[in-house]
């Protein structure tokens, strides 16, 4: 009979062959997406931001609860309800001012998994627990059940077929939350479709300052995105470049619809481009300390908010322990997928918003 550690000397060397990690271990080739894709909890560490937006890690992180009385959290399977703490903690005041300005609160969808990190579907950002999706469709007078959470789709902005606003959807309330969101001093960016942006650099009146933080992108006429900047206490934590001064309209903005926009036929011999794996060795080094902390019990993760208190929580009836490769399942937000059509991209998993900017493109 072989002694345990043999035994444990055969099985690691087995697991390494085969390409797998012993749970909760991850190895500097390994693909970072499995290693953070699996985690259900987050590290029970300080809460930290290491790395950039889109290639770094989450320690400490915060769970925005289910439910408040301005918010409900969506697609529960995908177990994305993580961040920050600054970033639960605006949620939860942008819902509150979302309920004042005619919105009945906020659907959320997607912020970062348990500890951050590269997902296993969608999203190159949402690593470092800074950024949030939000529904374009305000929050309905119900508590919405589990089923409903998973299989109900968001609503897009934008008129059938063309890149504009739906102006049948549109009303003021869309600029107040956007406005709202970007009065933030922590929030740094939102990104929303440029039909949206256009819409806003036709109408807005008055104050017009803050449309530098509104920033055109593909997709994001189903949500916006939400992107605060980094928190003291994470020194690893790497800002991305501000914003370039202005309201951001005129020129710029007519880049996307002349260019960015424009349907392109791809050139005859065009390579379709590989999605790139990130790889555990390219994230900060302390990424994989994150990977194998010890979990923080949910109950000490959740978001104690002020708003909750004299709140009756409703039961939400959840599996027991969210299985973190549920995420695979779980429905695109949107009722019907869009077709990519340039660039062309062979990865349908990663969803049109987080597509590469074609050259020559103005700054984000
Ligand atoms: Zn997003």
């Amino acid at each position: 009979m072989l002694s345990a550690r043999i035994r444990n000397v055969v099985l690691g060397l087995m697991l390494a062959m085969s390409g797998i990690g012993l749970p909760g271990t991850s190895n500097s080739a390994e693909s970072a997406k499995q290693v953070f894709g699996r985690q259900a909890l987050p590290a029970a560490l300080k809460p930290q931001s290491h790395g950039f937006y889109s290639k770094g890690c989450l320690a400490g992180a915060t769970a925005m609860p289910w439910d408040g009385p301005t918010w409900q959290v969506m697609r529960p399977s995908r177990n994305r309800r993580w961040g920050h703490p600054a970033l639960i903690e605006t949620l939860e005041e942008l819902s509150i001012k979302a309920k004042r300005d005619g919105w009945n609160g906020l659907l959320i969808g997607d912020l970062s998994q348990p500890r951050g990190g590269p997902m296993l579907t969608g999203h190159t950002s949402h690593q470092i627990g800074l950024d949030a999706d939000i529904w374009f469709r305000p929050m309905p007078d119900k508590r919405l059940d589990y089923s409903e959470r998973e299989n109900m789709s968001a609503i897009s902005i934008l008129k059938r077929g063309t890149p504009y606003v739906d102006d049948q959807r549109w009303n003021r309330s869309f600029e107040r939350i956007l406005y709202h969101a970007a009065a933030f001093e922590d929030v740094e960016r939102i990104l929303v479709h440029p039909g949206i942006k256009k819409k806003l650099c036709d109408t807005v009146k008055g104050d017009r300052g803050w449309l530098q933080k509104i920033r055109p992108y593909y997709g994001h006429h189903y949500h916006f995105h939400v992107r605060i900047g980094c928190q003291d206490g994470s020194p690893g934590c790497r800002s991305q470049r501000p914003t370039t001064p202005g309201t951001g309209c005129g020129k710029p903005l007519d880049w996307w619809f002349n260019v960015a926009l424009k349907p392109k036929k791809p050139a005859p011999n065009q390579k379709p481009g590989k999605p790139k794996i990130i790889t555990m060795d390219q994230l900060p080094k302390v990424c994989a300390a994150v990977a194998s902390a010890s979990e923080m019990p949910e109950t000490r993760a959740v978001y104690k908010a002020s708003s909750l208190f004299g709140f009756s929580v409703p039961a939400l009836d959840l599996p027991e322990r969210l299985d973190p490769m549920a995420a695979l399942a779980s429905k695109p937000i949107e009722a019907e997928p869009q077709k990519i059509v340039s660039p062309v991209y062979t990865d349908l998993s990663i969803l049109v918003s987080e597509l590469p900017l074609p050259k020559p493109a103005p700054s984000r």
